[in-house]
């Protein structure tokens, strides 16, 4: 349970003043939720840090402003000169001066009241905004910022946050202003004798950083590497440093064990594969052996582009595992993946002896029946599916391995959700993001890492060549010879953000247009809105020839597998991200067949869309990419996350905070050491730290042991 001090900032952001439903949104789409729900809390509120300040600390005279540059001045408002009824074009202007002079307020389609309000005659006031002077006399055309020197005039320093797209500035200010008065007093879970930027002043609290942050003193406060954000970022590694350590302390405590294979069921399954193991595949099945042998936990990542053959190490662990007398899931990211694993690896692993089966949220009762009684009994060995594997109702004879697909994307979700159900098999997760070392000990702690750096033998290089979308027609000219030689081809249309209607529509358009030219029946359709049989069905009738061109959404983007589709076509690839195009591209190429791949594009391209599709025809590799990605985007989109901070942290970033990682790493290390279930004074205080931060699945582990 969450201690109850912190149910103020837990609650609905929506129940602070001034935040309905629509600005909660506005706020959910710049900070994630720490909640488990997509809703913006007050606690997000806090954590939405300004990216840069207006410093209005110089205030100066009307005669000494620097003409067309933002000034701050302190005035007294003479008069006002509303626009002439007849001329309703004309500004509202307010005329005001100071000891140097006088100036023209200038107002277009002004609301007199509000300026009557906000400039009464006769007042003091602070504005701020361009000066500049026409005919000799000073004007200032609607100032940014106006205040009443009564009502506390203008803040010397303004925070401005970042990406308040439909969210007005002032509104989120406000907010966070409200956000930070529900801030109870917290104890510290600091040490505070260690981990010091400067000995000799008292380090910051919790309460004193937020404040600086938000309302800072001096610009230089709201830098990544000012000390009230850095020690937001301390806090920040250490909860995350202290889940993973939780998370490895368990698995430690329910002891592993040891698989013990001589190679008979690897060997069954490589003698039944229809090609050969590459190196990287043979070295990264060894790694994987010797851990599952060794009587620890096994935490192993296994990264590889795709197309790099990821599954079948995966099945060969799976079958090491069998061979010991344990059982093993693959769980993959969505429905259409599993079915796929399960189509690929169900006849070799059969063919090898074992016993295999797919559980999916999708399965009807009778179907998921005799799955969930094989688990049970341990006659399944090998079972595939997706998170439904971990719900309930599903108990396994036992679990010896799990294998998580996560694609793209990743976390310590999965492992804490299992480790949650008291399970605790060894675990292997499978990525085709080409990881940076650095973020692989970010967002998974020490795990061990294997690589598959080679593709397959045997493949060709696909051609890649971009087309502006005008030569759409000649392309499908093209495209019906190749399907008259009998290729496949793949038709990507893009994924609209946040708009599923939209993107439907540009996939059903041309699906439409390209039956018409190609006949309907050469031509099938795949998309997020349909059922899963009816995917299901798309996807069977491309894979077995009947349908020669499927067009589809991003939804074909993971892991599908056809190897005998050659071509693809990815209209307004502009619209994509480089590893998303990668990703694409990875569909075809699988085969022994030369592939192509046609980037589609509306132009005029700007100038990264330009770079994008240059690398794309430049180069097939996958860490190159990833690199080129990173300098294009930058490192917090290189995983699709929306916050600022680094992939996985809410304020903590990698290029300005690096160095507190291993410190945090070694100050989680040190707390368990001394007080392993978080139960002194201090312990109190780490776990409120833990939810503070999203990680309190983390605590749930202390409490089921
Ligand atoms: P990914 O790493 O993207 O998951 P897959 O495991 O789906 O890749 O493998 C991609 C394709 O390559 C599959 O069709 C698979 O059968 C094939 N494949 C895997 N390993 C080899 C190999 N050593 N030689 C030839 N083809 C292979
Ligand atoms: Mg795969």
């Amino acid at each position: 349970m969450r201690p109850s001090l912190l149910d103020p900032l837990f609650a609905p952001a929506t129940s602070l003043p001034g935040v309905g439903p629509k600005v909660a949104e506005g706020i959910a789409r710049i900070v994630p939720s720490t909640g488990l729900d997509d809703e913006a809390r007050i606690v997000d509120l806090l954590f939405c840090l300004p990216s840069r300040v207006i410093d209005r600390r110089d205030v100066t005279t009307i005669a000494d402003a620097i003409p067309g540059t933002i000034a701050t001045l302190r005035l007294r408002v003479d008069r006002h000169q509303p626009a002439p009824r007849a001329a309703k074009n004309a500004p509202y202007r307010v005329f005001c001066q100071d000891e140097t002079g006088e100036i023209a307020l200038t107002f277009f389609r002004a609301h007199g009241d509000w300026l009557v309000k906000q400039l009464p005659e006769g007042e003091m006031v602070m504005v701020s905004g361009k000066l500049d002077w026409f005919n000799g006399r000073a004007s200032m055309v609607h100032p940014d910022a106006m205040a009443r020197e009564d009502a506390g005039g203008l803040p010397p320093i303004e925070t401005v946050y970042p990406g308040t797209a439909g969210l007005a500035p002032k509104t989120l200010r406000k907010a966070i202003g409200a956000a930070l008065e529900r801030l109870p007093d917290l104890p510290e879970w600091r040490d505070r004798s260690v981990n010091r930027d400067d000995l000799s002043e008292a380090p910051p609290t919790f309460r004193n950083v937020l404040e600086r942050l938000h309302d800072p003193e001096e610009p230089d406060d709201i830098l990544p590497e000012s000390r009230a954000w850095r020690r937001l970022a301390r806090d920040e590694f250490l909860a995350g440093q202290l889940a993973i350590a939780l998370v490895r302390a368990r698995l430690k405590r329910h002891g592993g064990r040891s698989f013990i294979s001589k190679g008979a069921g690897p060997d069954a399954i490589e003698s039944v594969l229809p090609f050969r193991l590459t190196e990287g595949q043979k070295t990264s099945i060894s790694e994987i052996s010797t851990d599952l042998a060794k009587p620890e936990k096994m935490l192993r990542l296994l990264q590889g582009d795709v197309g790099s053959g990821k599954t079948v190490v995966a099945l060969m662990a799976m079958a090491h595992v069998a061979e010991a007398g344990a059982q093993s899931v693959l769980m993959a990211p969505t429905e259409i993946l599993a079915r796929q694993h399960h189509a690929t690896i169900a006849p070799i692993a059969e063919a090898a002896g074992l016993t295999v089966a797919i559980l999916t949220g999708r399965d009807s009762a009778s179907a998921r029946q005799p799955v969930l009684d094989g688990l049970a009994s341990g006659s399944i060995d090998i079972c595939v599916g997706t998170h439904a594997l971990f719900q309930q109702g599903v108990t396994f004879h036992d679990l010896g391995l799990a294998v998580v697909d996560e694609q793209h994307r990743f976390g310590v979700h999965q492992r804490l959700a299992l480790s949650a159900k008291g399970l605790n098999p060894d675990l292997l997760v499978m990525t085709a993001t080409p990881i940076p070392r650095t973020l692989v000990l970010t967002a998974f702690g020490d795990m061990d890492v294997s690589r598959l750096t080679e593709k397959p033998a045997g493949r060709q290089p696909i051609q890649t060549a971009s087309l502006p979308v005008e030569r759409l027609s000649e392309l499908a000219g093209r495209l019906e010879k190749a399907v008259a030689d009998g290729r496949k081809i793949y038709w990507i249309c893009p994924l609209v953000e946040e708009s599923e209607q939209s993107d439907l529509v540009s996939a059903t358009e041309r699906h439409e247009w390209l039956s018409e030219r190609m006949g309907s029946a050469n031509v099938g359709l795949i998309h997020g809105r349909m059922s899963g049989p009816e995917k299901d069905a798309a996807m069977a009738a491309f894979k077995s020839g009947q349908t020669r061109l499927l067009v589809g959404t991003t939804v074909i983007e993971v892991g599908v597998d056809v190897p005998d589709a050659s071509i693809i076509v990815i209209e307004h690839a502009e619209r994509f991200g480089l590893s998303q195009l990668h990703q694409l591209r990875g569909r075809v190429g699988r085969g022994a067949e030369a592939s192509s791949c046609v980037l589609l594009f509306r132009g005029p391209l700007n100038e990264v869309a330009e770079a994008r599709l240059k690398v794309m025809r430049e180069t097939e590799d996958g860490f190159r990419i990833a690199e080129e990605d990173l300098r294009l985007r930058g490192e917090g989109d290189l995983l699709g996350t929306k916050q600022s901070g680094t992939p996985g942290f809410r304020v903590a970033r990698l290029d300005a905070h690096a160095d507190l990682l291993a410190e945090a790493r070694e100050e989680a290390r040190l707390i368990l050491a001394t007080d392993p279930e978080l139960s002194g004074p201090r312990g109190e205080a780490l776990r409120i730290l833990l939810y503070l931060f999203g990680r309190d699945e983390a605590v749930r582990l202390l409490r089921s042991g």
